[in-house]
């Protein structure tokens, strides 16, 4: 004998809304498709067989309700906080599944899914958005940008402040960066702009934090101080770079110069100005600067150096062949081009090593090699810089090139 349809509903009616709504993003929809679920339920009960599986049935029920409703896609949606993350640092490292029965936590858990429901709610709407479609659909970062029509970077980043913001309103403690000295990986990053004394002070701190504790990368910095006044740009070319390796170490340094200086720029001090005002963030009406693929939309405003700090760029479509990076953040701005980058990767064989970066200029290739090996002897190239401290000798090859050629160096030891 079947129960009764309305003693089914009046048992499962709390339970039931709170699964709806954590598949939605705010209350009056889930209230909607709620009264739907019941519905279709209703329509259903007839060919529904009783074998303890009610809830089972009914949860199915509203899982293909929201999906068709909301993402109109028939795809298994799941409530995750923490899966849409791309970076590390999930909102919650552990939000429970929704369709996880654990029944000592679920009274936790649906505390929890309430809380962050309504922080999102809280959210301003470009947010809220955002969150939606990441957490509760569960679309990737490309399918949120088309749907929203914004670049994909501006998904991250909305992401990023979405959750920071969720974080504090609930009082969910960050993971504490701060509470651990740099890695080595991560100080090489910073060890070149360190000896140039170009870094901001929090960094600098950090990086000597490390220092303090790792000879290793002690070493490294020292022999950098020793390199530096060495490299020269030729301001006279159009571009100059130079290469920097570590033997035995998969770090790479390289910078490029140029002397293109946008002749419609000329208040550097106001633009800098705007930059400390919107802490180094490039308001969308600024200026800004494209790098990698030029899009025809890309207007070259202003030129910055980043003093060895992290620069945000987003990838903005320009038509479907052709994309360009548009800068979105950026310490400072100078009258002239002169970035550094540092970067992982693997490193020609030693006793070689070539530029393929295409530079029509001024090319600069420099090899550290230890001390403890012996003397190189350069083959093709200028030849040895031998540094008074630090640990380790640097072989170059240093001249102009054009875009089709390569600049090689070539040495052996004695
Ligand atoms: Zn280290």
């Amino acid at each position: 004998m079947k129960r009764p349809f309305e003693e089914i509903v009046e048992e499962n009616a709390d339970w039931l809304f709170r699964y709806v709504r954590s598949k939605t993003a705010d209350r009056e929809t889930a209230e909607d498709l709620a009264q739907e679920v019941w519905l279709r339920a209703f329509r259903a009960y007839d060919t529904y067989e009783e074998r303890g599986m009610l809830r089972h049935w009914l949860a199915r029920i509203a899982s293909n309700t929201v999906r068709n409703a909301l993402y109109g896609r028939p795809e298994i949606v799941v409530f995750s906080l923490d899966a849409a993350q791309d970076d590390a640092d999930p909102l919650l490292d552990a939000l429970p599944d929704m369709e996880a029965a654990d029944p000592l936590d679920e009274v936790e858990r649906r505390e929890m899914v309430d809380e962050i429901l309504s922080a999102i709610d809280a959210l301003p709407e470009k947010y809220r958005q955002v969150m939606t479609f990441r957490f509760l659909m569960d679309l990737p970062v490309d399918e949120v940008a088309r749907r929203m029509n914004i670049p994909a970077g501006s998904v991250k980043s909305s992401t990023h402040y979405a959750i920071e913001r969720i974080r504090r309103d609930l009082g969910i403690p960050k993971k504490a960066k701060g509470d651990k000295i740099m890695t080595c990986e991560n100080a090489k990053n910073y060890l070149f702009m360190y000896a140039k004394g170009k870094l901001s002070p929090e960094r600098r701190a950090e990086v000597a934090e490390h220092l303090a504790s790792c000879p290793h990368c002690r070493e490294i910095e020292e022999s950098l101080e020793e390199l530096i006044p060495h490299i020269e740009f030729k301001r006279e070319a159009p571009v100059s770079h130079f290469l920097l390796n570590f033997e035995g170490e998969t770090v790479s340094y390289s910078g490029v110069a140029s002397t293109w200086e946008p002749s419609f720029l000329d208040d550097f001090d106001e633009i800098n100005r705007i930059l400390a005002d919107n802490g180094g963030k490039i308001p969308e009406s600024e200026l800004t600067i494209g790098i990698g693929g030029h899009g025809k939309s890309v207007k070259l405003n202003a030129v910055f150096i980043n003093e060895g700090e992290e620069c945000g760029f987003e990838v903005c479509a320009e038509d479907e062949f052709h994309e360009y990076e548009k800068m979105t953040s950026c310490p400072r701005v100078y009258p002239y081009f002169e970035q550094y980058f540092s970067y992982t990767g693997n490193l020609p064989k030693a006793g070689e090593e070539r530029n393929d970066l295409g530079c029509d200029g001024y090319t600069a290739l420099y090899r550290a090699v230890p001390k403890s090996r012996g003397v190189p002897k350069v083959k093709q190239g200028n030849g040895v810089i031998l540094t008074e401290k630090g640990s380790y000798n640097y072989v170059f090859a240093a001249r102009y090139v054009g875009m089709d050629e390569t600049c090689v160096l070539r040495y052996e030891f004695e």
